[in-house]
């Protein structure tokens, strides 16, 4: 419809945009193919934008693309590459991607129609982009449907893909760490040549279900910058039968999981299902169980809802053939040649990270949430030791020890009385630390306290934090100043968070790979400088246990004042305190909303809920849906 807005008489001719220079390279996997792939090409030749070239790649040849190539008249550079045989999407896009002439790639399906203003909205992110960061844009995906829902069914199924589309745009838009979770990079995106080449493209061995997501993850992972852009807007025809393709995507991340994680060492929040079959509620690893065990029980179960929600409209039986559903992800790893006990080594140890902050008796009621007595400490470490516990370091957080009783200590902002208080405790029961350090204020106060009214309180000087480094204290950024990173200017933050570690670095002759945020706050942009800067391991202050976290966003346990041994240990068993888990339960069935920055010392992650997987209808679990256009 958009797509034939544009006046005829404005179009540009074929001689015209060979004399531009080209701005971007628009790349086209294609396969037996050709009508769609037409409408494609047609609408690609109402471009507002000028000077671009588009790749088709042909992914196994046949006549009728061959005749299309023939025959078509293009009002742009086009080339076409044709593979003998089929080699499969992803190697067709890396293939355009090396033969692209332009900076820019935009990938693109051949079943599509972008609207006129598509490239110029693509490109405008990358103009504006001076700094040349590693940035991706992602266009917004519309899903037209060729023939009406032909059951119940699948309407409900169509309807169900809505509340994902618009989490994933969410995260976009927020800047979201969720974003970790769901991220897909494919069709309707563009990016830098040279970091498409630096990530390494798209993985050959994956088939076109998985390789957006595995691209997403990676980009992610790298530290790249992403921009989601409503107006880079693209028609998608959808032709699947969606109710055979819901169950090719089970089936097919069981085994995407497994491979991520054993062949590629990924670990992220994609993977939160796996380790649920260990590290779920009781109810829902008894679900996942019997789903392993018994898949025949899910098939049935499965079966019969799908007739009664055809019959009937029910869309309480369509939440049951839905849950049902969920057992073909199992029956994926088990294809895989995975076991129940085999999925034990693929997520991390969930080796309970704490989070300290002053070791001082606290005087204040506020406080007793933040500080903790020497005495208290004292007898918590006391009891770490006498239970067996040995303490390790932010970056051997995935580590699986022989035995797991294993602790990760941490102190935020370096005040003075680690020397007095906690190291003299630690150094007698053998423990090691890693204390975050606010590295512009060494040997001054923690002013960003006294701006919200705190007492003023001495931090750790240089002379003490060498000599605390040679008895085997480890130390980590907590930035140079300790300012709010998300309303950071980006050259800010830039330096906030790259100066800090090579300042601190210079200080101590040592690699400083451990980061915590300020206030325990961040969001895509903060967590991108922080990757690109070189750190390995990031604190936020989210409580919990991490068994599939991003290693740039650790969540931690807080340990204060206030926790008694009892709720201390069920801390170190749990990551969080019953009040907590409690807490996360309301959140999770939409009982309770989390307001924006709770907490006296303003220390709190961006995120709340610890089993945030990706919940289809009814709070069934399944795993995180591809995103757009698949
Ligand atoms: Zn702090």
């Amino acid at each position: 419809m958009e797509c034939n807005s544009r006046a005829a008489g404005a179009k540009p001719t074929s001689m015209d945009s060979v004399l531009q220079p080209v701005t971007c390279s628009v790349i086209i996997p294609t396969r037996e193919r050709p009508g769609p792939l037409r409408v494609t090409l047609d609408s690609l030749s109402q471009q507002t934008e000028q000077g671009f070239e588009v790749i088709v790649v042909v992914d196994g040849e046949d006549p009728q693309s061959r005749s299309l190539a023939n025959s078509y008249k293009a009002t742009f550079p086009l080339r076409w590459i044709f593979f003998p045989e089929h080699k499969g999407q992803a190697t067709a896009r890396n293939t355009g991607a090396g033969s692209a002439e332009s900076e820019i790639l935009i990938f693109l399906d051949d079943d599509t129609r972008p609207v006129p203003d598509w490239i110029h909205h693509h490109l405008k992110h990358h103009r504006a982009n001076i700094s040349r960061s590693a940035l991706g844009v992602l266009g917004k995906v519309a899903d037209l449907h060729a023939n009406p829902p032909r059951s119940h069914t699948e309407q409900y199924l169509r309807e169900s893909r809505n509340p994902v589309l618009a989490h994933f745009e969410g995260c976009l838009k927020n800047q979201s760490l969720e974003f970790g979770k769901v991220a897909a990079f494919g069709l309707n995106t563009s990016i830098p040549r040279k970091l498409f080449f630096d990530v390494g493209g798209f993985d050959p061995k994956l088939s076109s279900l998985d390789e957006d997501t595995d691209f997403g993850a990676r980009l992610y992972d790298y530290g790249a910058r992403f921009t989601f852009e409503p107006e880079a807007l693209v028609h998608h025809h959808e032709t699947k039968d969606p109710v055979a393709q819901h169950y090719a995507i089970l089936r097919a991340a069981g085994k995407l999981d497994v491979y991520r994680r054993r062949e590629k060492k990924q670990c992220n929040g994609r993977l939160q299902l796996l380790a649920q079959m260990h590290c779920g509620s009781p109810l829902r690893k008894l679900a996942h169980r019997t789903a392993w065990h018994a898949p025949w029980l899910f098939q049935l179960a499965g079966s019969l809802a799908h007739k009664a929600t055809d019959a009937s409209g029910s869309k309480r039986c369509f939440r049951l053939w839905y849950r049902a559903t969920a057992a073909e992800y199992w029956q994926g790893l088990r294809a895989a040649g995975e076991t129940v006990n085999s999925l034990r080594d693929l997520y991390p140890s969930r080796t309970p990270i704490l989070m300290l902050h002053s070791v001082s008796a606290p005087t204040e009621l506020h406080l007793k949430s933040l500080y903790i007595s020497p005495e208290r400490f004292t007898r918590f470490m006391e009891w770490l030791k006498s239970a067996g516990y040995a303490s390790a370091l932010p970056v051997d957080w995935d580590k699986r020890p022989a035995n797991n009783r294993r602790v990760i200590l941490t102190f935020d902002d370096a005040y003075d009385d680690f020397m007095t208080n906690a190291f003299p405790v630690l150094e007698r029961l053998g423990f090691t630390a890693t204390v975050f350090v606010v590295v512009d204020r060494i040997g001054k106060t923690n002013d960003w306290d006294e701006a919200r009214g705190f007492k003023s309180r001495r931090l750790l000087s240089l002379d003490q934090i060498r000599e605390l480094h040679r008895h085997g204290v480890h130390f980590g950024s907590h930035t140079l100043t300790h300012p709010w990173l998300t309303g950071a200017a980006d050259h800010d933050l830039e330096r906030e968070v790259r100066d800090s570690k090579l300042k601190l670095e210079d200080l101590l002759g040592a690699e400083v790979s451990s980061f915590a945020y300020p206030w325990g706050v961040a969001d895509m942009r903060v967590r991108s400088a922080v990757a690109r800067a070189g750190y390995k391991v990031a604190m936020t202050t989210q409580e919990g246990l991490n068994w599939s976290e991003d290693p740039l966003a650790l969540k931690r346990t807080n340990v204060a004042e206030v926790d008694t041994l009892p709720e201390f240990v069920f801390k170190l068993a749990t990551g969080r305190d019953l009040r907590q888990m409690t807490k996360a339960f309301l959140v999770r069935k939409g009982l309770y909303r989390a307001p924006e920055h709770a907490g006296q010392g303003g220390h709190r992650g961006g995120r709340d809920s610890d089993e945030s997987t990706s919940e289809g209808p009814a709070g069934v679990v399944i795993p995180p849906a591809p995103g757009p256009g698949q």
